[in-house]
């Protein structure tokens, strides 16, 4: 904390990691060695730099942006751009280093990173966005690179702002390789990457509940957030015969017991990816009923899918879920629920998956679309879909093989964070003190 003051959400992160590790480590003294516990929480690199635009009216704007590069042990810098007025470094620097471990969770060969900017996108005209995200990129393309640091989407930036800014960085450098994930299908997009992340949350959360010989099939389920990862993982829900109750963003919640339809997604879809609007306006379209400045919490369910933002669950929500008779929590977005939150699902008895194991879906196929850009190859729909799901059972794996406590309950915290710390510590360890 001393070393960095004012990084809440970075301390919170690091914490919920260490816990994990301290017994294991003691039980494997050899990750006590090199210093690399130390070296494991410092960024390779950080890099902080102005963002200056024109907006329509002829001003100048400023905003920061940032790009931290936390590890590239087992691959290049992998991870999201966030554009959201709450973006600051103790944001990223815990983004980062979740991201790492994360995608050391999917097998695939990638590092940590993550970026973004302060720059506040709702309001903003088309033009602006074009103009933020140009700006922005000017700067960037001196970091990133296809073999160096591979950044994609994350809150406030989708397959627009991927697309700008990675058609500034083509100019720029002259060159057509595979700089962004999370392109347009026309100038190498992956099939699925749009939907990966909240597929895989539902997928992971399908192999949770096969631990207690239960499916979707019939369940209540609320969904937090209404944006790329809680759409699709609607859409998942939905399509594995759930009752999908509840969406949500920044200004409140639309309660909906008759549950989700195809044709109602489609409508919740139009309304957010096209005419960028809330989820009061979804419900006013609908007739649904929408709670101001209230989460989804109190809403009775079986399994609740947080995907909206960080700490957006905390711990009189988890209690009130608990109550309500919550069976599975599975988190699509990057550490929702207060440690206190998470900390009371597990000893209530309630499957829970932190976000590094269950929304690894998203940054995985955006690995696949490295593969598919250094290949030059589009691959099928299916083919993509059924690797998603493969990797997520693989995670699910090592969750169970790595999480398994002494009274023979599984913690996805702990399964997670070890598994994935013993990949990337190895790599370290193999690369020597650099
Ligand atoms: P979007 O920008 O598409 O959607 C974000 C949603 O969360 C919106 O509904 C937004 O509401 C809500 N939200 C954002 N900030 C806040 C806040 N401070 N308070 C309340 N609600 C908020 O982002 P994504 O769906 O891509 O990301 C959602 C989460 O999933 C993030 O934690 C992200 O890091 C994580 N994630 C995303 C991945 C991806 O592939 N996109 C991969 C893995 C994790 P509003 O419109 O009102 O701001």
């Amino acid at each position: 904390a001393q070393r960095n003051p004012g990084q809440p959400e970075f301390h919170q992160a690091v914490t919920e990691v260490m816990e994990s590790l301290w017994p294991f480590i003691a039980a494997h003294p050899k990750y006590a060695e090199q210093g690399l516990l130390e070296r494991l929480v410092e960024p390779e690199r950080v890099v902080m730099f102005r963002v200056s635009w024109v907006d329509d009216h002829g001003q100048v704007q400023v905003n920061r942006g940032y790009r931290i590069q936390h590890s590239m042990a087992i691959g290049p810098y992998k991870g999201g751009i966030r554009f959201h007025p709450s973006v600051n470094l103790s944001v990223l620097k815990f983004l980062a280093f979740e991201q790492t471990f994360k995608n050391a969770l999917t097998t695939l060969p990638m590092g940590g990173g993550k970026g973004g900017s302060d720059f506040d996108p709702k309001g903003k005209s088309p033009a602006e966005v074009m103009r933020f995200c140009q700006a922005f990129a000017g700067e960037l393309f001196r970091h990133v690179g296809s073999d160096t640091d591979v950044p994609a989407g994350d809150i406030g930036v989708g397959g627009r702002e991927v697309g700008y800014m990675a058609g500034m960085v083509k100019k720029l450098t002259n060159r057509a390789d595979c700089v962004f994930t999370g392109k347009g299908l026309s100038f190498g997009g992956s099939l699925i990457r749009p939907e990966a992340t909240g597929y895989g949350t539902v997928y992971f959360a399908q192999e949770m509940l096969k631990t207690r010989q239960m499916d979707f099939q019939g369940l209540r389920v609320s969904v937090s957030g209404s944006g790329n990862v809680a759409q699709y993982a609607v859409e998942k829900a939905m399509h594995l015969g759930a009752r999908v109750i509840t969406v949500s963003d920044s200004s409140g919640t639309v309660i909906d017991e008759d549950g989700f339809s195809p044709e109602k997604l489609a409508l919740l879809m139009e309304v957010k990816n096209h005419l960028y609007g809330r989820v009061s306006d979804y419900a006013a379209r609908t007739g649904s009923r929408f709670e101001a400045g209230v989460r989804p919490w109190h809403v009775p369910v079986d399994v609740a899918l947080p995907c909206a933002t960080q700490n957006e669950l905390d711990e009189n929500d988890a209690r009130t879920l608990i109550a309500n008779g919550v069976k599975c929590v599975a988190e699509g977005a990057n550490m929702p629920s207060t440690i206190e939150a998470a900390k009371a699902f597990e000893a209530a008895g309630i499957l829970y998956a932190p976000g590094k194991a269950s929304n690894a879906g998203g940054v995985a196929t955006s690995g696949l679309e490295m593969s598919q850009n250094a290949e030059r190859m589009a691959w099928p729909r299916e083919e993509v879909d059924a690797r998603l799901l493969q990797i997520m059972q693989g995670i699910h794996a090592a969750c169970l093989a790595h999480g398994r406590q002494a009274d023979g309950r599984v913690s996805y915290i702990d399964g997670a964070n070890i598994a994935g710390f013993v990949k990337v510590a190895d790599a370290m360890l193999a690369q020597g003190v650099i």
